[in-house]
Protein backbone atom coordinates (compact mmCIF):
# COMPACT_ATOMS: atom_id res chain seq x y z
CA UNK A 1 0.00 0.00 0.00
CA UNK A 2 1.08 3.64 -1.18
CA UNK A 3 0.92 5.77 2.56
CA UNK A 4 -0.51 9.59 1.83
CA UNK A 5 -0.40 10.54 5.27
CA UNK A 6 2.08 10.27 8.31
CA UNK A 7 1.63 11.83 11.86
CA UNK A 8 5.14 11.42 13.97
CA UNK A 9 5.04 12.59 17.28
CA UNK A 10 2.19 15.02 17.08
CA UNK A 11 1.78 17.83 19.88
CA UNK A 12 -0.55 20.28 20.45
CA UNK A 13 -0.45 23.27 22.98
CA UNK A 14 -2.86 25.67 23.09
CA UNK A 15 -1.98 27.12 26.34
CA UNK A 16 1.69 26.21 26.51
CA UNK A 17 0.59 24.30 29.94
CA UNK A 18 -1.56 21.35 28.92
CA UNK A 19 -2.01 19.18 25.83
CA UNK A 20 -4.71 18.53 23.08
CA UNK A 21 -2.25 16.10 21.47
CA UNK A 22 0.58 14.65 23.15
CA UNK A 23 3.04 12.58 20.93
CA UNK A 24 0.39 11.13 18.59
CA UNK A 25 1.25 9.12 15.65
CA UNK A 26 -0.55 7.09 12.68
CA UNK A 27 -0.13 6.80 9.06
CA UNK A 28 -2.79 6.34 6.18
CA UNK A 29 -2.75 4.39 3.17
CA UNK A 30 -4.46 5.27 -0.29
CA UNK A 31 -7.33 4.05 0.03
CA UNK A 32 -7.85 4.11 4.37
CA UNK A 33 -11.24 5.50 5.56
CA UNK A 34 -10.13 6.12 9.10
CA UNK A 35 -12.95 6.75 11.39
CA UNK A 36 -11.77 8.85 14.78
CA UNK A 37 -13.68 8.46 17.95
CA UNK A 38 -13.47 9.78 21.36
CA UNK A 39 -14.85 11.59 24.14
CA UNK A 40 -16.08 15.62 23.00
CA UNK A 41 -12.64 17.30 24.15
CA UNK A 42 -10.25 14.12 23.55
CA UNK A 43 -8.57 16.24 20.81
CA UNK A 44 -10.49 15.22 17.44
CA UNK A 45 -10.89 18.37 15.71
CA UNK A 46 -7.55 19.64 16.83
CA UNK A 47 -5.72 16.66 15.00
CA UNK A 48 -7.61 17.64 11.82
CA UNK A 49 -7.08 21.19 12.01
CA UNK A 50 -3.43 20.12 12.35
CA UNK A 51 -3.50 18.08 9.37
CA UNK A 52 -4.82 20.94 6.90
CA UNK A 53 -2.33 23.49 8.90
CA UNK A 54 -5.19 25.61 10.31
CA UNK A 55 -3.62 25.73 13.44
CA UNK A 56 0.21 25.24 14.27
CA UNK A 57 1.14 21.95 15.85
CA UNK A 58 3.55 22.89 18.60
CA UNK A 59 5.45 19.84 18.31
CA UNK A 60 6.25 16.38 15.90
CA UNK A 61 5.58 16.31 12.22
CA UNK A 62 3.22 15.69 9.74
CA UNK A 63 4.38 14.28 6.48
CA UNK A 64 2.03 14.49 2.82
CA UNK A 65 3.33 11.98 0.36
CA UNK A 66 6.70 11.74 1.49
CA UNK A 67 7.27 15.63 2.67
CA UNK A 68 6.75 17.07 5.74
CA UNK A 69 4.22 19.82 5.56
CA UNK A 70 5.35 22.10 8.41
CA UNK A 71 7.86 24.45 6.77
CA UNK A 72 5.85 25.08 4.35
CA UNK A 73 4.15 28.86 2.99
CA UNK A 74 2.49 30.86 1.25
CA UNK A 75 1.85 29.12 -2.42
CA UNK A 76 3.26 25.87 -1.28
CA UNK A 77 0.72 25.88 1.98
CA UNK A 78 -2.17 27.07 -0.61
CA UNK A 79 -1.36 24.05 -2.95
CA UNK A 80 -0.76 21.36 -0.08
CA UNK A 81 -4.17 22.64 1.39
CA UNK A 82 -6.05 21.55 -2.21
CA UNK A 83 -5.22 18.31 -1.70
CA UNK A 84 -7.08 18.18 1.79
CA UNK A 85 -11.06 19.12 1.42
CA UNK A 86 -12.67 19.86 5.01
CA UNK A 87 -16.67 18.80 6.08
CA UNK A 88 -18.05 20.13 8.88
CA UNK A 89 -20.92 19.06 11.21
CA UNK A 90 -22.38 22.51 10.97
CA UNK A 91 -22.24 22.18 7.22
CA UNK A 92 -20.42 25.85 6.85
CA UNK A 93 -22.33 27.14 3.53
CA UNK A 94 -23.13 30.72 2.71
CA UNK A 95 -27.39 29.73 3.30
CA UNK A 96 -28.52 32.83 1.01
CA UNK A 97 -26.24 31.61 -2.09
CA UNK A 98 -27.79 28.90 -4.87
CA UNK A 99 -26.32 25.53 -3.94
CA UNK A 100 -24.33 25.81 -6.92
CA UNK A 101 -22.61 29.19 -5.99
CA UNK A 102 -21.92 27.03 -2.88
CA UNK A 103 -20.17 23.88 -4.74
CA UNK A 104 -17.94 26.59 -6.44
CA UNK A 105 -16.35 27.82 -4.02
CA UNK A 106 -14.63 24.86 -3.02
CA UNK A 107 -12.72 25.77 -6.33
CA UNK A 108 -11.17 29.23 -4.63
CA UNK A 109 -8.13 27.57 -3.64
CA UNK A 110 -7.40 27.38 -7.60
CA UNK A 111 -8.03 31.08 -7.78
CA UNK A 112 -6.50 34.62 -7.91
CA UNK A 113 -8.23 36.90 -6.26
CA UNK A 114 -11.01 38.00 -8.25
CA UNK A 115 -10.25 35.56 -11.11
CA UNK A 116 -13.85 34.29 -12.36
CA UNK A 117 -14.87 30.77 -12.37
CA UNK A 118 -14.49 29.17 -15.87
CA UNK A 119 -17.24 27.20 -17.89
CA UNK A 120 -15.26 23.67 -17.18
CA UNK A 121 -15.47 24.60 -13.19
CA UNK A 122 -19.22 25.23 -13.72
CA UNK A 123 -19.19 21.30 -15.29
CA UNK A 124 -17.40 20.27 -12.29
CA UNK A 125 -19.52 21.62 -10.33
CA UNK A 126 -22.51 19.93 -11.96
CA UNK A 127 -21.14 16.62 -12.25
CA UNK A 128 -19.82 16.91 -8.27
CA UNK A 129 -23.61 17.93 -7.46
CA UNK A 130 -24.86 14.15 -9.31
CA UNK A 131 -22.73 12.60 -7.42
CA UNK A 132 -24.22 13.27 -4.33
CA UNK A 133 -27.40 13.02 -6.38
CA UNK A 134 -28.46 16.81 -5.98
CA UNK A 135 -27.94 17.66 -9.82
CA UNK A 136 -31.76 19.13 -9.90
CA UNK A 137 -30.89 21.40 -6.89
CA UNK A 138 -28.51 24.02 -8.39
CA UNK A 139 -29.90 26.95 -8.52
CA UNK A 140 -32.00 26.46 -5.26
CA UNK A 141 -30.81 28.46 -2.23
CA UNK A 142 -29.00 26.45 0.67
CA UNK A 143 -31.38 27.33 3.30
CA UNK A 144 -34.13 25.84 1.45
CA UNK A 145 -32.62 22.61 1.99
CA UNK A 146 -32.80 20.22 4.86
CA UNK A 147 -29.41 19.35 6.77
CA UNK A 148 -29.03 15.77 5.11
CA UNK A 149 -29.11 18.14 1.39
CA UNK A 150 -27.02 20.75 2.67
CA UNK A 151 -24.59 18.41 4.00
CA UNK A 152 -24.13 16.85 0.32
CA UNK A 153 -23.79 20.31 -0.88
CA UNK A 154 -20.98 20.34 1.47
CA UNK A 155 -19.14 17.30 0.00
CA UNK A 156 -19.49 18.08 -3.41
CA UNK A 157 -17.94 21.82 -2.33
CA UNK A 158 -15.15 19.19 -1.24
CA UNK A 159 -15.16 17.61 -4.15
CA UNK A 160 -14.47 20.36 -5.89
CA UNK A 161 -10.58 20.65 -4.48
CA UNK A 162 -10.07 17.74 -6.41
CA UNK A 163 -8.86 16.51 -2.74
CA UNK A 164 -6.65 13.35 -2.02
CA UNK A 165 -7.91 13.67 1.56
CA UNK A 166 -11.30 14.57 2.85
CA UNK A 167 -10.99 15.34 6.70
CA UNK A 168 -14.91 15.56 7.85
CA UNK A 169 -15.34 16.81 11.35
CA UNK A 170 -18.16 15.03 13.16
CA UNK A 171 -20.04 15.42 10.05
CA UNK A 172 -23.40 13.61 10.59
CA UNK A 173 -23.78 14.80 14.36
CA UNK A 174 -26.77 17.48 13.65
CA UNK A 175 -28.02 14.75 11.71
CA UNK A 176 -30.82 11.71 12.72
CA UNK A 177 -30.21 8.46 12.23
CA UNK A 178 -31.28 7.76 8.82
CA UNK A 179 -29.63 10.29 7.29
CA UNK A 180 -26.46 10.36 9.10
CA UNK A 181 -26.27 6.90 7.23
CA UNK A 182 -27.04 8.09 4.03
CA UNK A 183 -24.32 11.05 4.19
CA UNK A 184 -21.90 7.94 5.73
CA UNK A 185 -22.29 6.07 2.31
CA UNK A 186 -22.09 9.36 0.15
CA UNK A 187 -18.43 9.32 2.05
CA UNK A 188 -17.93 5.63 1.28
CA UNK A 189 -18.50 6.02 -2.08
CA UNK A 190 -16.13 8.77 -2.30
CA UNK A 191 -13.65 6.35 -0.67
CA UNK A 192 -14.08 4.31 -3.38
CA UNK A 193 -13.07 6.25 -5.95
CA UNK A 194 -9.62 6.75 -4.33
CA UNK A 195 -10.03 9.81 -2.19
CA UNK A 196 -8.92 8.74 1.66
CA UNK A 197 -11.07 9.88 4.80
CA UNK A 198 -10.72 10.86 8.14
CA UNK A 199 -14.24 10.98 9.88
CA UNK A 200 -14.66 11.33 13.39
CA UNK A 201 -17.98 10.01 14.81
CA UNK A 202 -19.67 9.97 18.01
CA UNK A 203 -21.47 6.38 17.14
CA UNK A 204 -19.28 3.36 17.33
CA UNK A 205 -21.88 1.14 15.19
CA UNK A 206 -20.88 3.46 12.29
CA UNK A 207 -17.56 3.62 12.95
CA UNK A 208 -17.35 -0.33 12.45
CA UNK A 209 -20.10 0.16 9.51
CA UNK A 210 -18.01 1.99 7.54
CA UNK A 211 -14.26 2.26 9.16
CA UNK A 212 -11.32 0.44 7.58
CA UNK A 213 -9.35 1.88 10.28
CA UNK A 214 -10.10 3.41 14.25
CA UNK A 215 -7.82 5.60 15.57
CA UNK A 216 -9.31 6.65 19.11
CA UNK A 217 -7.91 9.35 21.53
CA UNK A 218 -8.84 9.81 24.61
CA UNK A 219 -7.55 13.26 26.48
CA UNK A 220 -5.36 13.78 23.76
CA UNK A 221 -3.23 10.37 23.42
CA UNK A 222 -4.08 7.80 21.04
CA UNK A 223 -6.16 5.24 23.01
CA UNK A 224 -6.43 2.94 20.48
CA UNK A 225 -5.36 2.25 16.67
CA UNK A 226 -6.94 -0.87 14.64
CA UNK A 227 -9.42 -2.66 12.75
CA UNK A 228 -13.72 -1.61 14.09
CA UNK A 229 -13.64 -4.94 14.68
CA UNK A 230 -11.17 -5.59 17.28
CA UNK A 231 -13.24 -3.02 19.56
CA UNK A 232 -14.71 -5.36 21.95
CA UNK A 233 -16.14 -4.00 25.14
CA UNK A 234 -12.97 -3.75 27.28
CA UNK A 235 -11.38 -1.55 24.55
CA UNK A 236 -14.53 0.61 24.14
CA UNK A 237 -14.16 1.12 27.99
CA UNK A 238 -10.50 2.32 27.57
CA UNK A 239 -11.83 4.48 25.22
CA UNK A 240 -14.70 6.20 26.13
CA UNK A 241 -14.06 5.18 30.38
CA UNK A 242 -15.52 2.66 33.21
CA UNK A 243 -18.73 4.02 33.05
CA UNK A 244 -19.60 4.40 29.24
CA UNK A 245 -22.38 2.09 28.09
CA UNK A 246 -22.51 1.61 24.02
CA UNK A 247 -25.73 3.02 22.34
P1 LIG B 1 -12.85 17.21 20.22
O1 LIG B 1 -12.95 17.68 18.80
O2 LIG B 1 -12.46 15.77 20.35
O3 LIG B 1 -14.10 17.52 21.01
P2 LIG B 1 -10.98 19.40 20.56
O4 LIG B 1 -9.86 19.15 19.62
O5 LIG B 1 -12.00 20.41 20.16
O6 LIG B 1 -11.68 18.01 20.94
O7 LIG B 1 -10.40 19.86 21.96
C1 LIG B 1 -9.30 19.21 22.59
C2 LIG B 1 -8.87 20.06 23.78
O8 LIG B 1 -8.33 21.29 23.33
C3 LIG B 1 -10.00 20.41 24.72
O9 LIG B 1 -9.50 20.42 26.03
C4 LIG B 1 -10.38 21.82 24.28
O10 LIG B 1 -10.92 22.55 25.36
C5 LIG B 1 -9.05 22.39 23.84
N1 LIG B 1 -9.21 23.39 22.76
C6 LIG B 1 -9.76 23.18 21.55
N2 LIG B 1 -9.73 24.28 20.80
C7 LIG B 1 -9.12 25.23 21.56
C8 LIG B 1 -8.78 26.60 21.35
N3 LIG B 1 -9.03 27.20 20.18
N4 LIG B 1 -8.17 27.27 22.35
C9 LIG B 1 -7.89 26.66 23.52
N5 LIG B 1 -8.17 25.36 23.78
C10 LIG B 1 -8.79 24.66 22.83
MG1 LIG C 1 -14.56 18.47 17.79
Amino acid sequence: MVQLLEVKNLDKSYDGKSYALKNLGFAMEEGDFIVLLGLSGSGKSTLLRCINRLIEPSGGDIIFEGKSIIPYKGLQLRQYRRNIAMVFQQFNLVKNLSVLTNVLTGRLGYHSLGSAFTKQETELAMQNLKRVGLQDFASRQVKQLSGGQQQRVAIARALMQEPKIILADEPVASLDPATADSIMQYLAEINKDGIGVICSLHFLSLARRYGSKVLALKDGIKAFEGLPVEIDKQRFKEIYGEDAEEI
